[in-house]
């Protein structure tokens, strides 16, 4: 019976998983979650897991209380004994959101665990380290991105040096629709609502700024070790198309399927097989697919994320650290949605680069920038 870790189980990902655990049979060895007790005890009852972690210490006593049988951990240290809980054994699924999921990763590829990663912001800020660590101790890293997903399994078998380019499929976000002019007075309400996909709040509205394909631009980089200038975007409104590869021959292969996270998390826990799933795609239904050139004036954070990606350093910290603040504060109403974009651009217009920075100098400029746009913007 397959092993599985996960970092951030009672997030959209997280759920996600635990529905393809309990179809394919899997053990759920370990998770970490936030503040939804509810749901923590819920996982507890239907998966006995043997570790669980949560962020609050009193949320750690009253569970242990509760369930005497199980071991209870909390804070960052509870993160990182999921994440290195039983050396390589099993899969760790890190499905936290932001840069939270670094130190983590960092200790279960260094015990020579597997990751099925979800957390795209590790990789975006210190995806040098953690590629070169997780080769040093031969650990996978499958990506759960849809996008990342297809690429990998359109890249499979193939000739690496004979990529012409990697074509990253964006939907739009929930504001596609929209002038710059008509985006000045969005609301909370309105970017949640993502037309394809159904995420968690952050991701989601990193959708409608379209920093979240910047960063999976970052992402893919690193990931499969391809200059930013074979890295492309494309406008795909109807997200059937989740990523494709050209190849030095004019060969195109493209990754389709339904919009449902369920089938790269079932790909990435069953790599390199492949199982069964009752999400298959409906030709009868498909009316048309739209695929347009990005419009990167239009999209300004997108078109930062390069310019940041080739940078290189600290800089994908400082633009990702300054994101995560900014959002927090546009879904608690303090920001308007151009704010944030304004606030993305400062961080990184004032801030100087350094140019190999070590996991310390990345953990230390996120911790300051995110003070920082805390200090001058929670009002
Ligand atoms: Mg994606």
């Amino acid at each position: 019976m397959k092993k599985i870790y996960i970092l951030g189980a009672t997030g959209s990902i997280g759920r996600q998983t635990l529905e393809v655990i309990k179809e394919n049979n899997y053990d759920l060895v370990a998770f970490s979650a936030g503040y939804n007790l509810k749901l923590v005890e819920k996982i507890i009852i239907q998966y006995k897991p043997k570790l669980v972690s949560v962020i609050k210490y009193q949320d750690k006593c009253y569970l242990e209380n509760k369930y005497p049988d199980i071991k209870f951990s909390c804070g960052e240290e509870g993160l990182i004994e999921v994440a290195t809980m039983n050396g390589n054994e099993g899969i760790l699924v890190t499905a936290v959101v932001g840069s939270i999921g670094l130190k983590p990763t960092v200790e279960a590829i260094k015990i020579g665990k597997d990751i099925a990663l979800a957390n795209k912001e590790t990789l975006v800020i210190a995806g040098k380290i953690i590629m070169e660590l997780a080769e040093k101790h031969r650990v996978s890293i499958i990506p759960v991105d849809s996008e990342h997903s297809a690429i990998f399994q359109a890249l499979n078998g193939e000739n690496k040096n004979q990529i012409e380019k990697i074509i990253i499929t964006a939907s739009g976000g929930s504001f596609r629709n929209l002038t710059r002019e008509q985006l000045q007075n969005v609301t909370v309400e309105d970017a949640l609502k993502h037309p394809n996909w159904n995420m968690g709040d952050k991701i989601t509205i990193d959708s409608a700024t379209m920093i979240n394909k910047g960063l999976e631009v970052i992402e893919a980089h690193h990931l499969f070790k391809v200059p930013f200038e074979k890295i492309t975007t494309v406008l795909h409104k109807e997200s059937i198309i989740h990523s494709m590869v050209e190849y030095i021959d004019g060969g195109i292969i493209a990754h389709l399927g339904k919009t449902n996270m369920k089938i790269p998390i079932n790909y990435a826990l069953s790599y390199p097989n492949r199982i069964f799933s009752v999400e298959k795609f409906d030709f009868e239904k498909l009316v048309n697919l739209e695929i347009k050139p990005m419009d990167y004036q239009r999209f300004k954070l997108l078109a930062l994320s390069f310019k940041v990606g080739k940078m290189g350093g600290i800089m994908p910290t400082v633009m990702n650290a300054a994101n995560e603040v900014s959002v927090e504060l546009f879904l608690k109403k303090k920001i308007s949605f151009l704010d944030i974009e304004k606030i993305v651009f400062e961080y990184v217009e004032m801030t100087k680069n350094i140019i190999n920075p070590t996991l310390d100098d990345i953990i230390l400029k996120d911790k300051l920038i995110k003070e920082d746009v805390f200090l001058k913007y929670n009002k």
